[in-house]
C-alpha cells in the first residue's frame, strides 16, 4: 500500500514538474494587424472561423509552414505567421508584472517590443494608423490610460497599445525626492496676462506648462504644489504668502511674454531677484534651452513682487513670446511643452545635486 502510494506521488510529481513548465514557457501569438482571419486549418482553403485584431494575444499550440495554431476559447484556429509576432511567455511575464506595478508610479518612457509596431491617432484600435516604429525604439510618455500610451519623440507621436511596449524603469529620481516645488502659474481668471498673435491668452498657455510640469516633477519624486490650480484670479500677495508658508525648496513662476509691435521677437529668459538665486535661474535657463533649442535671452535680475518678497529660492521664467505667431502655435503643442518641462526638471535636478 505504502509503496503504491509513493509511486503515485512520484508520478504526480513527475507530471507536475514536466507539464507545468511546458505550459508556462509556451509561445504566444501577438496579433499585429486588424481583422486578421482565423481559419479552421493551416491554409486559405479552410473556413474562416473568427477574426483577431492588433494586440490580441493567443497561446500557440503548434506551427506548420507559414501557419500557427492558436488556442481560442473553446476550440483552436490557425493564423498566418506573417501577421503575428511570436513571443515566449517567459519573456513576456516580467513585462506584464512590471506594467502593473508601474501603473501606480507612472512610467516616464517606454520601449517598443516588436518591429513594425503601429502608432495610432487615438487610444483605440479603431483609430487610424499613423506610422510604424521598430523594436527597441524608446519614447517619452505624454499621457496614458488603462490600455494605451500617448508617446512622443523626434518626428514621432501617437498612441501605442500597452501590450506592445515595455516600460522603461524611471530614471532614478536623483535630487528631487522629498523636494517641495511650488509652481506659480502666472495670471488667471479676470487677469488673462498677455495676448498672443491670434488672441491666445497667456494664462491658458501657462496652464499647459503648469499641469505638465506638475506631472513631470511628481514622477521624479518631488512634492509639487501649485499656487493657481484652476483658472481663477489669485493675488500676487497670496502667491507669495503661499510660498513663504510652505516648506518650499524652489518657487518657479511661469509666464509667457508679448511684444505685439515686434512679432518676430522670440526666446526664453529667466529672472531672479537676490544673488543667491542666480544659480537656480542659470541651471534652469540652460537646461530649458538645451531641450527646446529656443533662442536664449539669458538670465537677469528682475524686480518682480513674487521674487522680491519671497523668502524661498524663487525664479520667474518667461518661456516664449506668444506675440510671435510661430511661437504661439508651437507653445500650444504637447510635444514642445514636454521639452520645456523636461528642461525645467533637469535644471532643478542639477540645482539640487550641487
Ligand atoms: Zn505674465
Amino acid at each position: 500500500m505504502r509503496l503504491k502510494r509513493s509511486i503515485i506521488i512520484w508520478i504526480g510529481l513527475f507530471f507536475t514538474f514536466f507539464i507545468i513548465p511546458d505550459t508556462i514557457y509556451a509561445d504566444k501569438a501577438v496579433v499585429m494587424t486588424d481583422q486578421l482571419n482565423i481559419r479552421g486549418g493551416p491554409g486559405t482553403d479552410f473556413d474562416i472561423i473568427g477574426q483577431a485584431n492588433t494586440t490580441d494575444i493567443f497561446p500557440i499550440i503548434s506551427e506548420q509552414n507559414d501557419w500557427v495554431e492558436i488556442e481560442l476559447d473553446d476550440q483552436t484556429g490557425w493564423v498566418l505567421t506573417e501577421y503575428i509576432t511570436i513571443e515566449q511567455e517567459a519573456e513576456e511575464q516580467p513585462a506584464i508584472s512590471q506594467q502593473t506595478t508601474e501603473q501606480t508610479t507612472k512610467s516616464e518612457s517606454i520601449i517598443i517590443q516588436y518591429d513594425h509596431t503601429q502608432l495610432r491617432e487615438g487610444p483605440s484600435t479603431d483609430e487610424k494608423i499613423t506610422q510604424f516604429v521598430d523594436k527597441g525604439a524608446k519614447f517619452k510618455v505624454v499621457s496614458e490610460d488603462d490600455d494605451w500610451y500617448e508617446i512622443s519623440g523626434d518626428d514621432v507621436s501617437g498612441y501605442v497599445s500597452k501590450q506592445l511596449v515595455k516600460t522603461d524603469p524611471p530614471t532614478t529620481p536623483t535630487g528631487l525626492k522629498n523636494k517641495t516645488i511650488v509652481i506659480d502659474a502666472g495670471h488667471g481668471g479676470k487677469d488673462v496676462g498677455a495676448i498672443g498673435a491670434t488672441g491666445v491668452y497667456e494664462k491658458d498657455v501657462v496652464d499647459l506648462t503648469a499641469k505638465q510640469l506638475e506631472q513631470e516633477l511628481g514622477m521624479l519624486g518631488a512634492n509639487v504644489l501649485i499656487t493657481r490650480p484652476e483658472d481663477k484670479f489669485i493675488s500676487l500677495g497670496s502667491r507669495i504668502a503661499f510660498s513663504n508658508v510652505m516648506e518650499t525648496d524652489a518657487f518657479i513662476s511661469i509666464h509667457y511674454n508679448s511684444v505685439p509691435e515686434l512679432p518676430s521677437v522670440s526666446g526664453i529668459e529667466t529672472y531672479y531677484y537676490s544673488e543667491q538665486n542666480k544659480r537656480l535661474a542659470n541651471e534652469i535657463q540652460q537646461e530649458i534651452i538645451k531641450e527646446t533649442e529656443a533662442n536664449s535671452r539669458g538670465t537677469a535680475q528682475g524686480d518682480f513682487a513674487v521674487l522680491r518678497q519671497n523668502f524661498k529660492p524663487a525664479i520667474l521664467i518667461e518661456l516664449g513670446f506668444i506675440s510671435n505667431p510661430d511661437d504661439e502655435a508651437l507653445l500650444g503643442t504637447t510635444a514642445y511643452q514636454q521639452k520645456i518641462v523636461s528642461g525645467i526638471a533637469n535644471g532643478l535636478r542639477k540645482y539640487f545635486s550641487n
